[in-house]
């Protein structure tokens, strides 16, 4: 069977060398006479892995030696608990409502401190990402989520909470465009939209920002017991990290991230100005704030959405289908969604505009 295009949200698509590099490499890793599967955590083999891994990500986010890299389980969504319960000090703390999951980070964070909303467009259905905020000097730290999954919306630029601790649940669109980590306080991101396979969480961290949880604070949510314990106070996902390696490899060798968002510009750019030419397809994210990651569209017509996505499936283009808070169709061109997906996705939705519109 073919591969089909996957336009999935997460798990996303990974790039077809990547998956090959790891076919090849499954049994046998290369001078090791074991699967990386089978490798102990605190075997020099694994660690070797595992320490490109991080040296990889450090270079391709040009993150500094005042940060620390972690490779955690239990998601992103893990880190909502981890969040207030490592950084409340105060016990105050200001979130940006910007979508489902930003509102899912803020109801976690109601248990341990007081959460103050400075913005939110939850009234407009999260057709745009707040752009007024009203920054409390004695917050905590800021939360905002960079890139909201769901409404296909980002932030363009990075607000600025001046001395607060900016906090950023950057799970769909890390790596996809040039960012400065120094701008931010802690940017976490699940591995599964633009990493590789679901079960690996990345914690970027300012190392001054670790070591005041909550006594409470289970020990393997502690950012400062982790970096104490390179990751591995248990076990980690060791295969996850391998996989996350081979797919920093990829990017790396596409030319870093300044050259993947060229490349993701360029694929967006093909979608929206479709999207804005359609008799049809109509975008539902504010022009001003789309996502490079996530493309939200609808035609307005529920039966038709549906019909759309059967019509795209039968032609290899699958997981279309939007999110029930949206509706409609969402498209996740992801890093690894290569130019020739988005570009069948152009074509099918012209024929289906022809025999439908
Ligand atoms: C997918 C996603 C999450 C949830 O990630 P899990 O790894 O399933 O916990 C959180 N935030 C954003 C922005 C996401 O896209």
């Amino acid at each position: 069977m073919e591969r089909v295009y996957n336009f999935s949200a997460g798990p996303a698509a990974i790039a077809q060398s990547v998956l090959e590099r790891a076919r090849d490499e499954l049994v046998c890793y290369p001078g090791r006479g074991m699967s990386v599967m089978e490798m102990s955590h605190r075997s020099s083999m694994y660690i070797e892995i595992f320490d490109e891994t991080k040296a990889l990500l450090r270079q391709l986010m040009h993150i500094p030696d005042t940060y620390e890299i972690l490779f955690l389980q239990g998601g992103a969504t893990l880190q909502f608990s981890a969040v207030p319960l490592n950084l409340t000090k105060a016990g105050r703390a200001d979130y940006v409502d910007s979508g489902n999951f930003a509102h899912l980070a803020a109801q976690e964070a109601m248990r341990y401190t007081q959460v103050r909303v400075v913005a939110s467009s939850r009234e407009d259905n999260y057709d745009h990402v707040p752009t007024e905020f009203a920054w409390n000097a004695d917050a905590d730290y800021a939360y905002i989520t960079t890139n909201n999954t769901i409404y296909g919306t980002r932030y363009t630029s990075i607000p600025d909470t001046g001395a607060v601790p900016l906090v950023a649940d950057a799970s769909s669109n890390i790596l996809s465009q040039p960012l400065d980590i120094t701008r931010f306080g802690v940017l976490f991101a699940g591995a599964q939209k633009n990493i590789g396979p679901a079960g690996l969480c990345i914690v970027v961290l300012r190392k001054d920002l670790a070591g005041f949880e909550n006594p409470l604070c289970p020990k393997l949510m502690s950012w400062a017991l982790q970096i104490k314990n390179d990751s591995m106070l248990n076990t980690p996902n060791t295969y996850g990290i391998y996989m996350a390696k081979l797919g920093f490899e990829w990017l790396r060798d596409l030319g870093g991230v300044e050259a993947i968002y060229e490349i993701n510009q360029r694929k967006a750019a093909l979608l929206y100005d479709f999207l804005d030419n359609s008799r049809l397809f109509k975008p539902t994210a504010r022009p001003e704030c789309r996502s490079l990651m996530n493309v939200t569209f609808v035609t307005g017509d529920k039966d038709l959405d549906a019909a759309f996505v059967k019509y795209a499936a039968e032609r290899g283009l699958v997981n279309l289908k939007g999110h029930r808070s949206v509706g409609g169709m969402r498209a996740s061109i992801y890093n690894a969604m290569p130019q020739a997906g988005v570009e069948k996705l152009v074509q099918v939705m012209k024929a289906f505009e022809k025999e439908n519109a």
